[in-house]
């Protein structure tokens, strides 16, 4: 049994969306997807697969699976939402010593919420195995992931500062890691954890194998992987920075007093069902929250100063459809798998395109539709341009005034 899971078993099977385009180019992907059987995994691994709703491997899967199972090292280029986790998961799985040592495989992720997603995705993959797994992450009561460690899991994931406070601690010792995750390394990066991440690798044997995942391969993730793996074999199934091709992006233009306005009246229109509303800032975010509040809007918060119990709070309700609307930081921009957001609105301008691409994928999941509406003062315009660049795409523009006709034309059709 699994030492703990914060949220009870969701069996739902959440098909993936089509491979993207990205196929293209000199690693394509294959035509025909492998099942998970064709690609040497046990039977009681493929059946957790197909109780999960898999039929077939995603790209990423059917390539890094393979490498991984050969025990290489391997870099992955792929977006959130590809099925990374199972992507090193099964091979894990498939792997590890059970019964065995305990922290045979360690998956270090960037935030509290993936480390949560990741471990339920493992628990699950896991479920016909008696395999231990535990989530360990700041915010959460220390004694309970004390207790979580003294039953020995095999597997870690974590965040990367909960993770050294135990090291500190010696709550836990790396010494018999085979396995090393390093999963969203980009966004590790953003969020100042380069140094936390190479003081944690030190201390793993230097015989592990290293799987990396990251969306995107800014100079400090090459820089780690040549430092800390060996002779990794590169798997990518996009070519570049990409958005969800069923997204489509639309830009309104109006002037910084007139943001909340035009925001209401986007989120009035009854066909922006679900809204994920980003803002750059966790005071901006608490701002628009109150100021939502008071027109009685439907709408809860979530940041990075908000204590665990909030944010699992607010994160639940919105994706058990008890709020339709969620303000939230860069912090729910990554990785978050919730299907059903028919509408991601950028309050505020995301400072990088990496970001507008990852707050973007939080629409349009699973194959549906979506739409990105971004408000913009003239002022951020250039900001706007270098997204448009960056990801090769276009993003059409619209007055505030346009509005109204442009969400009666069916801005979020589905
Ligand atoms: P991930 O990129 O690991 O966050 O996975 C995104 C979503 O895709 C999760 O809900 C997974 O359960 C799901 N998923 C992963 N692999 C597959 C697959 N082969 N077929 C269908 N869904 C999948």
């Amino acid at each position: 049994m699994p030492p703990r899971s914060r949220r009870p078993f969701r069996p739902t099977p959440r098909p993936l969306r089509p491979p993207a385009a990205s196929a293209a180019g000199p690693e394509a992907v294959p035509e025909v997807l492998p099942s998970f059987a064709e690609l040497g995994l046990s039977p009681d691994l493929v059946e957790a697969t197909t109780a999960m709703g898999f039929e077939r491997a995603t790209p990423i899967q059917a390539r890094a699976i393979p490498v991984a199972l050969a025990g290489r090292d391997l870099v992955g280029q792929a977006q959130t939402g590809s099925g990374k986790t199972a992507a090193f998961g099964l091979p894990i799985l498939e792997r590890l010593e059970v019964p065995g040592p305990p922290t045979q495989a360690l998956v270090l992720c960037p935030t509290r919420e993936l480390t949560v997603q990741v471990s339920e995705e493992i628990g699950r993959l896991a479920s016909r195995r008696p395999v231990g797994w535990i989530a360990i992450f700041g915010g959460d009561p220390m004694r309970r992931q004390l207790t979580g460690l003294r039953q020995q899991p095999q597997i870690i994931v974590a965040t990367p500062g909960r993770l050294l406070d135990h090291l500190q601690r010696r709550s836990l010792s790396l010494g018999q890691v085979r396995f090393a995750v390093l999963d969203e390394a980009d966004r590790m990066l953003d969020m100042g954890f380069a140094p936390d991440v190479e003081r944690i690798l030190r201390q793993t044997p230097s015989a592990r194998q290293t799987m990396l995942f990251s969306a995107t391969m800014p100079e400090w993730v090459r820089r780690l992987a040549s430092r800390y793996m060996r002779d990794p074999e590169t798997v990518s199934v996009t070519g570049r920075t990409e958005l969800v091709p069923t997204v489509r992006q639309w830009y309104i233009e109006c002037s910084w007093a007139d943001k909340v306005d035009a925001l209401t009246r986007l989120l009035d229109s009854p066909i922006v069902k679900v809204g994920l509303i980003f803002t750059e800032t966790k005071r901006n975010a608490d701002l628009l929250h109150s100021v939502l509040l008071t027109r009685g809007y439907d709408v809860t918060v979530l940041h990075g100063d908000l204590s665990q119990h909030d944010r699992d709070e607010a994160l639940e309700r919105f994706r058990n459809s008890r709020v339709r609307f969620l303000i939230a930081t860069n912090v729910a921009a990554r990785g978050l798998d919730i299907d059903d957001i028919s509408h991601v609105i950028n309050y505020d301008v995301p400072s990088t395109p990496e970001e507008y691409v990852h707050r973007v994928g939080r629409t349009a999941r699973a194959g549906r539709d979506g739409v990105a509406l971004t408000l913009i003062t003239p002022i951020e315009i250039l900001k706007l341009r270098d997204i448009e660049r960056h990801t090769n795409t276009r993003i059409e523009r619209h007055t505030a005034r346009e509005l109204e006709e442009l969400v009666g034309e069916g801005v979020g059709a589905a």
